[in-house]
C-alpha cells in the first residue's frame, strides 16, 4: 500500500485547467447550487460500491464495517457540513491524482471547447455538464473544503487530510482516522439573507429527496425528534393530569432517502424528474438524456433495464479509459459498474442499469462474456435501442446523429451481424445538403434513373470536399455524392460496399466511368505530351492521364481504385504510422483550353524549358483545390504571378 509516511504538510498547486474550472464555478456558474449535494453523496455511493465489489474477491476487506452508509452532519453554528461514507477510501497517491490534478479522461477537448466558448457564458453550464466536475462543485458553496480518507485496507494512521480554500493551491498531510472512508468537510460561505442555509435539516431533507432519493444506501443524518417522556419522568396533579412537559428532545438518526430503485416500479409510476435525476446521479451528466428504455422482462430470463441516451457526448467519449457505461445489478444489488459486455461498443454512450434476478453476486467480468443470460440480455437491449432509434422524429434523431453518430457507425465494421440494422440510420451531408443529414434510403430515392452507383468522397473539411474538382462530372450529371468526414467512414466504406442493392463508389478513386469512353484519337494526340509530363513529376506520380472527373478544372489528382484514398494516408500519418508512400494518379481535363495549348507548345518546341515548369503548375493545382500542401509554396505562387502579368500585359 502507497502511503506518506512523514507527517509534514504539503502544499501543491492546482493544475492550471482545474484552477481554471473553479474559477468558472466559483463565479456563479450555476443557478442551482443545490446540486453540489448531489455530486457528493453521488461520489460516496460509487465508492461504496467499488468497496462492495472489491470485497467479493477480498473478503476481509471490509472488517466489522459492513453497514454501508452515507452520513450528513450540519453544523448551523459553525456552519458546516460534512459528508462521509464507508466506501472504498483513497490512498495518498490516490488522492493526489484524482482531486485537484484532474486525470480526467478528455480534459484537453474540454479545454478547447471552453476557449471556443469565450464570450457565450450561457454555453459554460452545458459544457462542464458534459464533462462533470463533481467533487468541485463544492467550491459553489463552501470556501474551504477539508477531505479526510482513508482507503480500505489502510489503518487508522493512514489516513490522509486534502484541504483547500480553492484559491489556486491545496495542502496534503497524514491524518488519524478511525473508520473505513471518506469525509468531506464543506466550510460554507457567508450567506446572502435570501440564499439557502446548507445547514438546514429541512434544506438537506429537500435536496436529498430531490436529487438522491433512489440511491441504494441510506443517506442518514441525526435530527432533533420529540419523544414521549417515560411516564415516571412526568410531572402530574393530583388529578393525574401532566403538568409541562410530556416530550422531550431526543437526537435520533434517520434515514432521508427510500432507497427505492427506480428501476423496478412500474413505468407509471416513476415521473420524468425521477427518471431524470436517477440518470444525473448515474451518469455525471448535468444535462437531462434524450431517451430513455424501461424494460422489465419476465419469464426464462428475468431482469430490468432502465436505459438512457444522453443528450449531449461527453467528452471522453472516443477516450479508453471511459466509464460510467451501464451499472449491473443482481435483486437490486450492485454488482459492478461499466459492465462493457451488456452494451456493444458502438453504443457506448447509452447509460443505464440492468437487474438481473440470476446472475451471481460475485460474477467475474471474465465469466460474464461468456454468460448466456448476459448474451441474451444484450441481444434483447440492443434491438430495443434499433427500435427507438428508427422510430425516433428525424429532428430529434438529428440531433442525437450529430452527437453520437460517429460513435454508431463504427457497428458497420465491428458487428457485421448489425451491419444492416445501422446502415439505414447512417446519415450523411451530401454535394446536394450541406446543411441536413440525408439518409442512405433518402439517397437512393433521389437518384436520376441513369445513375448506377452511390458516390462518396471522404476527407476532414466538408467545403473543401463539396469543392472538390473530383465532383466536377458528377455535379453536372446531378448525381449527388455523399461527403464523408469522419475518420471513422475510411472504415465503414470497406464494410459497406453496398446499399439497397447500388454499390458505393469513392468519387476520387479509379474511373467514374459514367460517360462516353474519351475520344481514343485524342487521347493519342496526347499521348506523347502525358508521357513528357509523367516523366517531369517522375517522383510524385504514377501515371498522366484524361480525366473522367473533371469539366471545369484543369487537373486532379486520383486514386486508383484498391488504392489508398488520400484521407485514409493523413489519417494514418496523424495516428504516428508510416503508410508506404503511394503516388496518385495526375488527371488531366481533355476538355480544358490549357492542356490544348500545353500540347501545341510541346508539339513546336519539345525542348521548351517552361514545359517542365507548366507540368509542375499543373500538379500543384491539384493539391491545392483538393486541400493538400504544397512542396515550394513560394515557387507557385510566383509562378502564378508571372503567368498573370504576361496574361495581363
Ligand atoms: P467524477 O466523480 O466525475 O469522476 P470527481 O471530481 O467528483 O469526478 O471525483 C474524482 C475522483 O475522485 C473520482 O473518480 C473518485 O475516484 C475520487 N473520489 C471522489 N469522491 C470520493 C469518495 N467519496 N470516496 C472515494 N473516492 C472518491
Amino acid at each position: 500500500m502507497e502511503t506518506k509516511t512523514e507527517n509534514k504538510i504539503e502544499t501543491h498547486q492546482f493544475k492550471t485547467e482545474v484552477q481554471q474550472m473553479l474559477n468558472l464555478i466559483i463565479n456563479s456558474l450555476y443557478s442551482n447550487p443545490d446540486i453540489f449535494l448531489r455530486e457528493l453523496i453521488s461520489n460516496a455511493s460509487d465508492a461504496i460500491d467499488k468497496v462492495r465489489y472489491k470485497a467479493e474477491t477480498e473478503p476481509g476487506i471490509l472488517g466489522d464495517d459492513t453497514e454501508f452508509k452515507i452520513h450528513l452532519k450540519p453544523d448551523g453554528i459553525a456552519q458546516t457540513l460534512e459528508i462521509s461514507d464507508n466506501g472504498i477510501g483513497m490512498t495518498y497517491d490516490e488522492v493526489m491524482e484524482n482531486i485537484g490534478t484532474i486525470a480526467k479522461s478528455g480534459t484537453a477537448a474540454f479545454m478547447d471547447a471552453l476557449e471556443q466558448a469565450k464570450g457565450q457564458e450561457t454555453l459554460l453550464p452545458e459544457l462542464i455538464g458534459q464533462f462533470g466536475v463533481g467533487f468541485y462543485s463544492a467550491f459553489m458553496v463552501a470556501e474551504k473544503i477539508t477531505l479526510t480518507t482513508r482507503a480500505a485496507g489502510a489503518s487508522a494512521n493512514q489516513a490522509v487530510r486534502w484541504t483547500s480554500t480553492g484559491d489556486g493551491t491545496f495542502t496534503i498531510e497524514n491524518a488519524e482516522k478511525p473508520e473505513r472512508g471518506t469525509t468531506i468537510a464543506l466550510h460554507l460561505k457567508k450567506r446572502e439573507k435570501d440564499e439557502k442555509d446548507f445547514t438546514d435539516q429541512w434544506v438537506i431533507r429537500g435536496i436529498v429527496k430531490q436529487h438522491s432519493d433512489f440511491v441504494s444506501y441510506p443517506v442518514t443524518m441525526m435530527v432533533e425528534r420529540d419523544e414521549p417522556l417515560p411516564d415516571a419522568e412526568i410531572i402530574k396533579d393530583k388529578d393525574d393530569k401532566p403538568i409541562g412537559a410530556t416530550t422531550r428532545k431526543v437526537m435520533k438518526e434517520e434515514t432521508l432517502n427510500s432507497m427505492k430503485a427506480i428501476w423496478t416500479r412500474s413505468t407509471s409510476d416513476v415521473t420524468d424528474e425521477e427518471y431524470e435525476e436517477f440518470y444525473k446521479h448515474l451518469s455525471h451528466d448535468w444535462n437531462p438524456p434524450l431517451e430513455r428504455i424501461h424494460l422489465k422482462l419476465e419469464g426464462t430470463t428475468e431482469y430490468y433495464a432502465l436505459l438512457y441516451i444522453p443528450s449531449k457526448a461527453p467528452f471522453d467519449l472516443f477516450s479508453p479509459e471511459r466509464r460510467h457505461g451501464i451499472h449491473l445489478y443482481s435483486r437490486r444489488i450492485f454488482i459492478m459498474d461499466d459492465c462493457k459486455e451488456l452494451m456493444p461498443d458502438y453504443f457506448r454512450f447509452v447509460k443505464g442499469v440492468v437487474d438481473a434476478s440470476d446472475l451471481n453476486l460475485n460474477v467475474s467480468r471474465e465469466i460474464l462474456q461468456q454468460d448466456r443470460l448476459v448474451l441474451n440480455i444484450r441481444k434483447n437491449l440492443v434491438k430495443k435501442l434499433f427500435e427507438l432509434l428508427e422510430k425516433m422524429d428525424p429532428e430529434k434523431y438529428a440531433g442525437f446523429y450529430d452527437e453520437f453518430g460517429a460513435v454508431l457507425k463504427e457497428g458497420i465494421y465491428t458487428d457485421p451481424a448489425s451491419k444492416d440494422k445501422i446502415a439505414p440510420l447512417v446519415r450523411y451531408k451530401t454535394t446536394k445538403s450541406q446543411d441536413k443529414w440525408v439518409s442512405l434510403d433518402d439517397y437512393v430515392k433521389n437518384m436520376p434513373e441513369d445513375q448506377k452507383e452511390i458516390y462518396y468522397i471522404t476527407g476532414d473539411q466538408l467545403s473543401t470536399l463539396a469543392s472538390s474538382p473530383h465532383l466536377e462530372k458528377l455535379k453536372a450529371k446531378s448525381f449527388e455524392v455523399l461527403l464523408m468526414t469522419d475518420p471513422v467512414d475510411e472504415w465503414v466504406v470497406q464494410s459497406l460496399t453496398e446499399y439497397d442493392g447500388k454499390p458505393l463508389k469513392s468519387a476520387e478513386k479509379g474511373d467514374l466511368a459514367i460517360d462516353e469512353a474519351v475520344d481514343e484519337k485524342k487521347q493519342e494526340a496526347y499521348h506523347a505530351l502525358f508521357g513528357f509530363i509523367k516523366g517531369a513529376l517522375e517522383d510524385k506520380v504514377k501515371e498522366v492521364k484524361a480525366s473522367s472527373h473533371l469539366t471545369d478544372s484543369v487537373s486532379c489528382l486520383s486514386g486508383e481504385t484498391w488504392g489508398m484514398s488520400a484521407y485514409m494516408e493523413k489519417l494514418l500519418k496523424a495516428s504516428g504510422q508510416s503508410p508506404p508512400e503511394t503516388k496518385r494518379v495526375l488527371e488531366l481535363n481533355m476538355g480544358h483550353p490549357v492542356i490544348e495549348k500545353i500540347n501545341t507548345l510541346f508539339e513546336n518546341d519539345r525542348d521548351n524549358p517552361v514545359l517542365k515548369d507548366y507540368s509542375v503548375l499543373l500538379f500543384d493545382m491539384a493539391v491545392v483545390a483538393e486541400g493538400g500542401k504544397l512542396e515550394n509554396p513560394a515557387r507557385f505562387s510566383k509562378m502564378v504571378g508571372e503567368l498573370l502579368s504576361k496574361a495581363m500585359a
